[in-house]
């Protein structure tokens, strides 16, 4: 026996544990009108996980728990075990990875639990489980969940009243097909489920691609001011060895020219300076001496006419003596002897002669006064001559102051002579020395010119200087700039090879470039690189995953469709192929009820409206779903409508195709609650004996009235309600149980 036992603890009106054996193929539950039969069955569907109320005859799930009555407290939760044997280990589950496992317990324990609150608990041998895994459990032994194998109560033509769309789906879930759809569902969900995950990491992508563009945008600049600065590096190095090397030389230069030309201008300054003290004194000298030459020359000069007078006149004397030395004095007018008066006169010429070559009036005033001693001494000789008669003169006297007077004649002329001569030197000399002083004039004024060249090129020096100060503080501003835009590395320029010929033009010409690179630096402005580079990585890692996992979103959905369209061929396929096998049975069963006739499921498309698209919908939007419709044909009767069969004519109809359904794909049990009801006593054994039939692939619960099903049940129980309102169960005897039913 598949189905072992049930449990039902404060399940509507079974206020106690009671339980339920099931060992028999057909077990009969009989017992007077609101006993609690149908409660039993109701706890079957419970325990299956139904979740409508209504097939439970319950609005919640307060009205499924034990109500409580004058004798007996209400209680708060209701539960259902139902225990199914499993030693062929037929019951399977679903891992997460859609993995088959079986289950490898004996006996298979569902429970459900239901509080007042209306909260479910669902477990499979002990362990709390969802919902979901209870209906993929019954689906792998084909008990499914549209209930077609429990029959409750007045629902023994449910299948005939049943909408198209219903029947098919209590066919598929008789031949098993359920689990596809459960599949086909889950798969739905999941579809949604990753089209939603897809629309958020899309939307992800979306929101960061402003700022992952932007951030490439930022390391392409990056990048490039990179390669700039390298450019700008190398280019520095470069510029800066030879600017450097310039510097210095031109620092070099400039020290060395300064200083030959200060020692030159040192050397000129001494030179213009001593020269002049020296020769202006030695030249004074000269002319002092010269002065005194001629002054002397002239003293002896004069000396001498004086001498040469005296002479003369003593020559007079001695003549006047030798020839009348006693002749008398003429009175009235004056004697002075001849060669006095030739004297006087010569002497008087010659000054005044001299006098008129003078043209400095200092040298004529002695000469003027000698003309004027003359004339006294004239005078004074003319006057003596008149007043007193001469005195006779000694002539050899006169003879030796003659020779006296010629002596001192030699010896002045001697004098004069010599001193000429020295003032004819002295004069050569000063000539000389005034040659040489205009030599050394000229050697002066180029001297001087040379001094005037020195400092022009001092002061030329001064203004490279100035200059060269400028460009070493452009140079060192240079550096600044340079390390502050590319980093330490510029200051290794002096380890650059070359530039030991810098030349200026093409330096100039680096510096353009380097101003050039800079302003595009500045352009640019890609700053702070490594966290720039570690944002961009990042997003750009993020933007990756994104799209990863984007792609294998995709590959779900993908596979998912994929998966979706496998399930729905193959179920329907199987379908098709299970409604071929049922019809076959149904022929059968339906004949054997109705003694012919004919009975027939079709498959039919039946268009439906996409759901929540009610309004205004084109042709192409309607879903188009398969339906089954059945046809019947009673022997001897025209009838062929559903609707227009007697109540027993619909329960057999009803009967005959749920046993057909149960026959191609037997469920481990069936449960008929008063189904056959409308039956009369031929309909009855006929009933019964598809009972027996069926009873050999799957195991029946019975609720009945009927005597005739009663004799079919190998097991029977009786239930009966107290007046504390709790439903009793007990094993019964069929003439027990036919009276316990009445
Ligand atoms: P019939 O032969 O007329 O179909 P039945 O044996 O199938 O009757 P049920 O319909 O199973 O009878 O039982 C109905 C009984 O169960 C009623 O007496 C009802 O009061 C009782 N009942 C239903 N729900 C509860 C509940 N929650 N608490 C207590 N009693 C309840």
């Amino acid at each position: 026996m598949r189905l072992k036992s049930l449990e039902l603890t404060s399940f509507k009106s079974f206020a106690k544990k009671t339980a339920l054996e099931f060992q028999s193929p057909i077990t009969c539950v009989v017992g007077p009108n609101g006993s609690g039969k149908s409660n039993v069955v109701e706890a079957i569907r419970f325990v299956l996980g139904e979740q409508s109320m209504k097939s439970m005859r319950g609005k919640g799930g307060i009205d499924l728990i034990f109500k409580g009555s004058k004798n007996l407290a209400k209680s708060s939760r209701a539960a259902v075990s139902i225990y199914i044997d499993n030693k062929d280990k037929i019951f399977r589950l679903e891992n997460e990875g859609g993995e088959k496992i079986n289950l490898n317990y004996d006996t298979v324990t569902i429970s459900r639990e239901v509080f007042a609150d209306g909260l479910n608990k669902y477990s499979l041998n002990g362990t709390e489980v969802r919902l979901k895994d209870i209906m993929a459990l019954l689906a792998s032994v084909n008990i499914g969940s549209s209930g077609h194998q429990i029959i409750s109560q007045g629902e023994a033509d449910r299948i005939l009243n049943a909408s198209l769309k219903e029947r098919r789906e209590m066919i598929e879930d008789a031949l098993g097909l359920k689990i596809y759809q459960y599949k086909i569902k889950e798969s739905e969900r999941k579809l949604e489920r990753t089209e939603g995950n897809m629309k958020e990491v899309s939307l992800l992508r979306r929101e960061i691609a402003p700022h992952l563009k932007f951030l490439k945008g930022q390391v392409e600049k990056f990048a490039k001011a990179k390669e700039m600065k390298d450019e700008l590096l190398s280019l520095y190095l470069e510029y800066l060895k030879y600017e450097s090397v310039y510097l210095e030389r031109e620092k070099s230069n400039l020290s060395t020219e300064k200083n030959k030309i200060s020692k030159e201008l040192a050397s000129i300054g001494g030179k213009i300076g001593d020269e002049k003290s020296e020769d202006s004194a030695e030249e004074n000298k000269n002319k002092e001496e010269l002065k005194n030459l001629e002054r002397k020359i002239t003293e002896i000069r004069n000396l001498k006419s004086e001498v040469e007078r005296k002479l003369g006149r003593i020559e007079g004397m001695l003549e006047m003596q030798g020839k009348s030395p006693n002749e008398p004095h003429k009175s009235g007018s004056i004697s002075v002897p001849e060669d006095e008066l030739h004297n006087f006169l010569t002497e008087a010429h010659e000054y005044l002669e001299e006098a008129m070559y003078m043209d400095v009036l200092e040298n004529i005033a002695p000469i003027l006064r000698k003309i004027k001693d003359i004339l006294d001494r004239f005078a004074r000789t003319a006057g003596s001559a008149s007043s007193k008669p001469n005195a006779p003169k000694d002539f050899s006297a006169l003879e030796n102051t003659k020779k006296e007077i010629m002596a001192e004649m030699e010896k002045l002329g001697d004098e004069e002579k010599k001193i000429a001569h020295e003032i004819e030197i002295l004069k050569n000399e000063i000539a000389s020395k005034l040659e040489a002083g205009r030599d050394k004039e000229r050697a002066k004024f180029e001297l001087k010119v040379r001094n005037q060249e020195l400092t022009s090129s001092l002061s030329l020096i001064a203004v490279k200087e100035e200059n060269l100060t400028r460009e070493a503080e452009a140079f060192e501003n240079e550096v600044r700039e340079g390390t502050a835009l590319v980093g330490y590395e510029i200051t290794d320029y002096k380890k650059f090879k070359g530039g030991e010929n810098p030349d200026r033009h093409s330096q100039e010409e680096k510096r353009k470039k380097i101003e050039r690179i800079k302003i595009k630096l500045e352009d640019i402005g890609a700053g702070g690189g490594e966290e720039l580079m570690k944002e961009f990585n990042e997003i750009s890692e993020r933007d990756a995953f994104l799209a990863k996992e984007m792609e294998d979103l995709g590959k779900s959905i993908e596979s998912l469709r994929t998966l979706m369209l496998d399930l729905k061929e193959k179920i329907d396929i199987e379908f098709r192929d299970g409604v071929k096998k049922i019809n076959k049975e149904f022929q059968e069963f339906f004949a054997l009820m109705f003694g012919g006739g004919s009975a027939l499921l079709s498959v039919v498309a039946e268009q439906k409206r996409k759901k929540g698209e009610e309004d205004e919908i084109e042709e192409d939007e309607l879903k188009e779903e398969n339906g089954i419709e059945i046809s019947v044909s009673l022997p001897h009767k025209k009838v062929k409508e559903l609707h227009a069969l007697s109540g027993g004519e619909r329960s057999l109809t009803s009967i005959a195709l749920l046993f057909a359904m149960s026959q191609v794909n037997p469920p481990p049990f069936l449960v008929l609650d008063e189904t056959d009801a409308a039956l009369d006593e031929a309909n009855s054994r006929k009933y019964g004996d598809m009972l027996e039939k069926l009873s050999k692939h799957s195991e029946l619960i019975v609720v009945t009235h009927n005597r005739e099903t009663m004799s079919r049940a190998g097991a029977l129980y009786g239930v009966t309600i107290g007046p504390d309102g709790a439903s009793k169960l007990l094993s019964v005897k069929f003439e027990e149980a036919t009276v316990i039913a009445k």
